[in-house]
C-alpha cells in the first residue's frame, strides 16, 4: 500500500515497524465546542485509513487524545486556553463543558460510522506523565525555565522544521494580531511545555509541579499520550493539515529529544474543508455541525459519502449544492443496490477476487476513496450474479462505512410501502375481509376472497411484517 508521507513528501510504501501490527495515533478534538463538519472530514478519512489497515489484515491499535486543557487560542502560545473561553461563554466549569462536548463529539462520530479508537485519553488524566517527560527534557538540556514557564529549546535540535514547508517566518501567522509575542522565548520557534506563572492566572485547571502550580502546553499532550499507550515507536500519526505546524513539528521535536531516536515514520494529513469564506474553523464561531445537517434533512452518511468522493489531500469546498449532488448520487446508488437485494445465486469466488481488485487498487494508491466508490458502481455493472455483487458491496462497505446495504433495504421497504398506498380501497377492503375469515378459520371464504382479489389484478403475500398486496 502506498501512502503520502508528509515527512518525506513522497508516496511511500507503508510498512509498519513490527510485522502485522500498526500503531496509530490521532490528534483528538479540543472539546470547547461542537466538532464542525471540517473537523469531522479529518476524522472520517482517518477512520477509512484505520479500517483499510484492518481490512488488509493488520492488527491496529489506535489512540486518540481529548484536548481538555492547554490549547491556547493562538498556536504561538498566546491568548487564553480555549477551554476557559468555552466555559466562560456557557457559564459552566471547564470540566462540565469538556464532558458535554466530548460526548457530543462521539455522538457525531457514531452518526458518521466513525469507529471509536481503541484508547481515548483526556489530557487531564495524564498530568503525571507530562511532568515526568518534561523533567527528563530539562535534565537532558532540551528545556529551560523562563518567566516561570518551561520552554522547549528548539536551537538544541539539528533540524526543527522537519516538514520543510515551514520556516521561522511562518511562525508569525500563528500569532494573532493584537496578542503580544512571548518575550521569555530564547528562540522564536521555542514552545511552552508547562505554563506556570504568567498572565494566565485566571486558568481554572491547575496542578502542582516541580516548577510551581500550573498546567501543560498542548503539544506535550499528544507526545506523552502516544508514548504511554503505543510505546517508543509510532507507525503513523494523523491529523488535519493545520496541525502539521507547529503542533506536529513540536511533537516530533520533544518526542525525539526525549527518546533519543526517531519516533514516527509516517505522517498522514487531511486537507481542509473550506467554505466560500475559507477554512471552516471553530474559533470563528460560525460553522456547520452534523446536527445542523440533520435538521436540514440530510442523512449524516450522505456527508460521509460526500467526503469520500474526493481525495483527502485536496481541499474540499462545502456548499449545499455540492451536498445535494452527493445526496442524489447516494440515493441513486442505493436504489440500484436495492434492486439486487434478493442476492440470487452463489458467490462466484473468482469473480469476487477479480472485482475486489478495483477497490483495493484504488485504496492502495494513497487511499483514493473516490475511485474506491467507483469500484462499487463497477460491481453493479459487472457480469456476475446478485449474490457476488452483494458480497462485494458488503465487503467494500466494511471500509467505506456508508451504510450501503442498510440504505438499500430502507429504500426497498419505502418503495413497497409506497406501492401499498396506491392500492384501491376496494382491494384493501377485500384483504381486510380475508384477514377476518382466516382468523375465524373460514379458509374456504379466505380462498374465495383471494381469487376475487386476483381477478382485480392484485396478489397477496404473507410476510413477517404482515400481509403485502402487490400488482400481478
Ligand atoms: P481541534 O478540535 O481544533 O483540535 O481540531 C480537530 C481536528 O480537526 C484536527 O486534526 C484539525 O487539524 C482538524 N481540522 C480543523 N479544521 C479543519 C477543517 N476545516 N477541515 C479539516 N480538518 C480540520
Ligand atoms: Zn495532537
Amino acid at each position: 500500500m502506498k501512502l503520502y508521507n508528509t515527512l518525506t513528501r513522497t508516496k511511500d510504501d507503508f510498512k509498519p515497524r513490527f510485522d502485522g501490527k500498526v500503531s496509530m495515533y490521532t490528534c483528538g478534538p479540543t472539546v470547547y465546542h461542537y466538532a464542525h463538519i471540517g473537523n469531522l472530514r479529518s476524522y472520517i478519512m482517518e477512520d477509512v485509513l484505520e479500517k483499510y489497515f484492518r481490512y488488509v489484515g493488520y492488527d491496529v491499535k489506535r489512540v486518540m487524545n481529548i484536548t481538555d486543557v492547554g490549547h491556547l487560542s493562538s498556536d504561538g502560545d498566546t491568548g487564553d486556553d480555549k477551554m476557559l473561553k468555552g466555559a466562560k461563554r456557557e457559564n459552566k466549569t471547564v470540566m462540565e463543558i469538556a464532558k458535554f462536548y466530548t460526548d457530543a463529539f462521539f455522538a457525531d462520530c457514531k452518526k458518521l460510522n466513525i469507529k471509536m479508537p481503541d484508547v481515548v485519553e483526556p489530557a487531564t488524566s495524564c498530568i503525571d506523565e507530562f511532568i515526568r517527560v518534561i523533567s527528563s527534557l530539562i535534565e537532558k538540556g532540551y528545556a529551560y525555565e523562563a518567566g516561570g514557564n518551561i520552554y522547549f529549546d528548539t536551537s538544541k535540535l539539528k533540524k526543527y522544521y522537519v516538514f520543510n514547508d515551514f520556516t521561522e517566518e511562518d511562525l508569525a501567522v500563528g500569532v494573532r494580531e493584537g496578542v503580544e509575542e512571548d518575550s521569555n522565548k530564547r528562540n522564536k520557534a521555542d514552545f511552552v511545555l508547562w505554563f506556570t506563572k504568567s498572565k494566565f492566572d485566571n486558568q481554572e485547571l491547575k496542578w502542582e509541579s516541580p516548577w510551581g502550580t500550573g498546567y501543560p502546553g498542548w503539544h506535550i499532550e499528544c507526545s506523552c499520550i502516544s508514548m504511554k499507550n503505543l510505546g517508543d515507536y509510532l507507525d503513523i500519526h494523523c491529523g488535519g493539515i493545520d496541525n502539521a505546524f507547529p503542533h506536529h513539528t513540536n511533537e516530533i521535536a520533544q518526542s525525539e529529544a526525549y527518546l533519543g531516536h526517531e519516533w514516527c515514520n509516517y505522517w498522514f494529513h487531511v486537507h481542509h474543508l473550506n467554505t466560500d469564506g475559507g477554512k471552516m474553523s471553530k474559533s470563528k464561531g460560525e460553522f456547520l455541525t452534523v446536527s445542523l445537517l440533520e435538521e436540514k434533512g440530510y442523512d449524516p452518511l450522505v456527508y460521509r459519502f460526500f467526503c469520500l468522493q474526493s481525495h483527502y489531500r485536496k481541499s474540499l469546498v462545502f456548499s449545499y449544492e455540492n451536498l445535494d449532488n452527493a445526496a442524489a448520487a447516494y440515493e441513486k446508488l442505493t436504489a440500484k443496490i436495492a434492486s439486487i437485494l434478493d442476492g440470487s445465486g452463489d458467490v462466484d469466488n473468482a469473480k469476487f477476487e477479480e472485482l475486489k481488485k478495483g477497490f483495493t487498487g484504488a485504496m492502495d494508491n494513497d487511499l483514493n476513496t473516490a475511485l474506491a466508490v467507483t469500484a462499487v458502481y463497477d460491481v453493479l455493472k459487472a457480469d456476475t450474479n446478485n449474490a457476488t455483487k452483494l458480497a462485494l458491496i458488503k465487503d467494500f462497505d466494511r471500509v467505506l462505512s456508508i451504510g450501503l446495504i442498510e440504505a438499500a433495504e430502507k429504500q426497498k421497504a419505502k418503495t413497497a410501502e409506497a406501492a401499498q398506498d396506491d392500492i384501491p380501497e376496494e382491494v384493501k377492503a377485500l384483504v381486510e375481509q380475508r384477514k377476518a375469515a382466516r382468523k375465524e378459520k373460514n379458509f374456504a371464504l379466505a380462498d374465495e376472497l383471494r381469487d376475487k382479489i386476483a381477478e382485480m389484478g392484485y396478489v397477496i403475500t404473507e410476510t413477517r411484517e404482515g400481509t403485502k398486496i402487490s400488482r400481478k
